[in-house]
């Protein structure tokens, strides 16, 4: 319990090297990306492309992005990673764009901006402003829906688990504000039908978004490699936006994202003024007031270090990789990877009513594994980086085994994490399951202390 004293700031400052050894210590229980063993949340290229990064993030540790007067460094910086990223989805000179913090940040911004556009034009007295996006779209998007007052408008996603664009043209009207379509989408790794819906915006005069926050720093490689790849960025006429993240398959710091516009008549509305505040006139391009300066340095360093021919041989790898990954999936028979991703990010499961596909998560998570769970439908999850190569073979056995102990022991199904899992995804009263995991939050952010020392 944190009776007070537990947590208070110390008394007297700790040694300096006593302080880094505490903060060794706690790392002892956390997801082993190191060994490959996490499926989501680290892109690790190893600790040689991690200490440049590091490097280039300490060379602007202290600087700071809010005034673009005061470190001229950073905006040259940003300008350039900004113009690499348009080129390399293939905008044209009048795209303009900002780096944010991250994914998160680069789907809220296109909301308010596209949002305050639209009131800028037109009076929304009957109703609120909508924007339309597939129910796979990436959680982000419904955060921003809540944060700004927009009315979420979800499109029901075909057997291929692409958003049905005959269902889009459906919800249209006259409050929508915008259309957002994945390229990929994060749950299933496959990039909805952006030619036809960007032809529908256009058609329609409403913006459209593509969130290519996964696939900005792969797509295009996948695509120079020969694979398949429908467009996706801005050759197709009707985008007028894509949000690409820099630390995902761009092998960035965290903290790196990029925003793009097909031109300043869109991202003039993101920009924020108020020229009355007695700390001076305020100008800010983002979300954010303080800005890192060690996540733009770092972004700008991995893409110059990298290189088209890096980018491309880790993109090779990648593809190898995850084709491997899904033969051994499908060598199973109780399993199938689902729908066809075209990248590297895909979504398995059970096609046999012996196999909860939740306990094999559980089982594979006592070998180690960490793995996502998937719901509506229920599925796991893989987000495939280079270094999964090492694993395939250890990876695929241990996925073996552990579909024959579920099958074996059906009871597996209704134990443990799966038995939860299970219960949170298949309880009919969404609500309920808010409630809920409402409660859990309250516990995980309340004043006691989950971690003792
Ligand atoms: C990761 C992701 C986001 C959110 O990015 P964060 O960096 O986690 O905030 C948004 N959209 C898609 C498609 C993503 O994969």
């Amino acid at each position: 319990m944190n009776n007070g004293k537990t947590l208070a700031i110390p008394e007297k400052g700790l040694p300096r090297d006593e302080v880094l050894e505490l903060l060794r210590s706690f790392k002892e229980g956390d997801a082993n990306y190191k060994d490959s063993k996490t499926w989501s949340l680290v892109y690790y290229l190893g600790e040689e492309h991690t200490r440049f990064l590091v490097d280039a993030f300490a060379l602007f540790f202290s600087e700071n992005a809010l005034n673009p007067m005061a470190f001229k460094s950073l905006r040259r910086l940003e300008h350039e990673v900004v113009r690499m990223t348009a080129w390399l989805l293939n905008g044209d000179d009048s795209v303009v764009g900002v780096m944010t913090s991250g994914g998160t940040e680069s789907c809220l911004l296109p909301v308010m901006t596209y949002r305050d556009m639209a009131m800028s034009k037109r009076s929304f007295r009957s109703g609120m402003p909508e924007m339309i996006a597939p129910e796979s779209v990436h959680v982000a998007w419904e955060k921003a829906a809540r944060y700004f007052g927009v009315k979420m408008v979800h499109v029901p996603l075909r057997s291929d688990l692409r958003v049905d664009v005959d269902a889009v043209k459906k919800r249209i009207n006259r409050n929508t504000i915008l259309i957002v379509g994945s390229a990929p989408s994060y749950p299933h790794g496959v990039i909805d039908p952006i030619a036809e819906l960007g032809a529908l915006a256009q058609e329609k005069g409403i913006p459209f978004h593509v969130d290519c926050c996964l696939g900005g720093f792969m797509l295009p490689f996948v695509e120079r490699l020969g694979y398949e790849i429908p467009p996706f960025d801005f050759r197709v006429p009707g985008v007028t936006s894509i949000s690409a993240d820099v630390h995902k398959y761009g092998y960035s710091a965290k903290g790196a994202s990029v925003l793009l516009y097909r031109n300043m008549d869109y991202l003039k509305h993101q920009f924020f003024v108020y020229e009355n505040w007695p700390g001076g006139i305020f100008i800010s391009p983002a979300l954010l007031g303080t800005r890192p300066g060690g996540a733009i340095a770092a972004a700008w360093a991995s893409i110059k270090a990298l290189g088209m021919d890096g980018y491309l041989e880790l993109a090779r790898k990648v593809m190898e990789t995850t084709a491997a990954l899904q033969e051994g999936i499908r060598s199973i028979p109780e399993l199938e990877v689902m729908s066809n991703p075209e990248m590297s990010v895909f979504a398995y499961t059970s096609n046999s009513k012996k196999v909860d596909i939740f306990a094999v998560g559980d089982q594979m998570e006592e070998k180690g594994w960490l793995v996502d769970r998937l719901q509506r439908p229920e599925a796991l999850h893989a987000m495939v980086t280079p270094l999964h190569k090492r694993i395939v073979d250890q990876f695929i056995l241990d996925l073996k085994q552990s579909v024959e102990k579920v099958r074996d022991n059906p009871s597996l199904a209704r134990k443990g994490n799966a038995a939860l899992y299970g219960m949170i995804a298949r309880v009919p009263l969404r609500g309920m399951v808010k409630k809920e995991v409402l409660k859990m939050m309250e516990k995980l952010y309340g004043p006691e202390m989950i971690m003792p020392y």
